[in-house]
């Protein structure tokens, strides 16, 4: 790559770029994409205004990106077995925020995932729109087993009787019971909203349940183990589509992002292909592999393992904070993020636990050796002495040389 103009941006480009290369990735929300989604994003699409949907336009000199865009609908259709779907949310909360807006009045009453048990923010966090804007209430799980707590969300359901009921999760390890949570939903009257932007890679394939057959409408974002560029999608069943299109545009965004849709469309061809497949498997693979030896030693994982793309981790044992771990980890060069654990007593700041993802490692070509190799150099870090630390990074960069981020 070669960067020729503003000195000071592309030369933290070009460092960014050294840091990805040369470290271990494990933020569950993130993954590298492919050249062709970069050159996609990249491309003079970002020139142009297209507000409206193909073929009903509100700008002239549509006729390329209106095919663009149509392709990106018919493969995210067609990838999710979805009867409509809008591919222009500028991020998953902005996919979210559409979908309160297509349902709901303010002050409405709904019921999400607690975000400290593993919920997102746009589940109802008094800091997001959603909590402020309408009434929220929330579930989570089962104090022993750390799984959902089907028969309190049932109870909870019952009695508060809320308009929309939100299933999904930013950090929540085991499989998701959408079918369950559906026929609650179905029980009380509640427009059901998955939001499946962690999973949506592993629901893809088949490597997790489907939510599409049960929920009225599912949102996702493109980024995360569905492996495209960042941004958002709504999917749902065409009795909806006229209201979800509106929510979008006009509702809360001007111009479609088009060369994000770009990247999008070539990110759902690349997961149509049956090497998509073989990838997620190899991710949840990964996950478990490293989860056991985690699982050998001091440390806890949250409900004692994984079913999909990340695990939660009790740092606690040791001694530190989600947050003491996070900065160390980054010294040698492994980025994790600092997570909250169900019930912690920690603050949102400080933390109990890390959370790990193997989407993108897994994209950098690590099989269940390596990232048992990974899991060892984590539990040195969180233990070494400062003098040691330098001998980790050696390792680090080692592992990490010779996996080229662009193949
Ligand atoms: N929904 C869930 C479950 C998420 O985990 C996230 C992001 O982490 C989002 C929505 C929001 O996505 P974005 O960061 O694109 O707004």
């Amino acid at each position: 790559m070669t960067f020729t103009d503003d000195t000071f941006v592309f030369e933290q480009i070009k460092n960014e770029q050294l840091r990805q290369q040369n470290g271990i990735e494990l933020i569950a929300s993130e993954n590298f994409v492919s050249p062709s989604v970069l050159k996609a994003q990249g491309s003079i699409l970002t020139n142009k205004y297209a507000e409206g949907y193909p073929g009903r336009r509100y700008y002239g000199g549509c006729e390329f990106v209106d095919k663009i865009e149509q392709i990106a609908i018919d493969r995210a259709k067609e990838l999710f077995n979805a009867e409509y779907a809008n591919v222009q949310p500028h991020s998953g909360s902005s996919a979210n925020l559409a979908v309160y807006r297509a349902f709901l009045e303010p002050g409405d009453k709904v019921l999400g995932m607690d975000l400290s048990q593993g919920g997102h923010l746009t589940h109802g966090s008094p800091v997001n729109f959603s909590g402020q804007s309408y009434e929220m209430y929330s579930y989570g799980v089962d104090p022993t087993t750390e799984f959902i707590d089907y028969d309190k969300l049932e109870e909870i359901a019952t009695e508060v009787q809320p308009k929309m009921l939100i299933a999904g999760a930013s950090a929540y390890s085991r499989e998701i019971d959408f079918e369950r949570i559906g026929d609650i939903a179905k029980k009380v009257g509640a427009i059901y909203f998955v939001d499946m932007a962690h999973i949506a890679g592993l629901v893809a394939v088949g490597e997790h349940p489907d939510p599409i057959p049960y929920a009225d409408v599912v949102t996702t974002t493109t980024h995360k183990t569905l492996r495209g560029p960042r941004g958002g999608m709504i999917l749902a069943k065409e009795e909806h589509a006229k209201k979800l299109n509106k929510a979008i545009f006009p509702g809360i965004q001007g111009g479609p992002l088009e060369h994000v849709i770009a990247a999008k469309a070539v990110a759902l061809h690349e997961a149509l292909q049956p090497a998509f497949k073989d990838y997620i498997k190899q991710v949840k693979l990964n996950a478990k592999a490293m989860s056991r030896i985690f699982d050998l030693s001091p440390l806890r994982i949250i409900s004692g393992g994984t079913d999909n793309h990340l695990f939660l981790i009790d740092v606690t044992p040791l001694g530190i904070t989600g947050k003491w771990a996070q900065e160390r980890l980054d010294a040698v060069g492994i980025t994790v993020n600092k997570n909250s654990i169900p019930f912690d007593k920690e603050s949102f700041v400080q933390t109990s636990g890390i959370r790990i993802g193997t989407a993108a490692i897994t994209t950098r070509g690590l099989k269940e050796s390596d990232v048992e190799l990974v899991a060892d150099f984590i539990l040195d870090a969180l233990s070494a002495e400062e003098d040691e630390m330098s001998e980790i990074k050696d390792k680090v960069y080692e592992l990490m040389k010779d996996r080229p981020l662009f193949k």
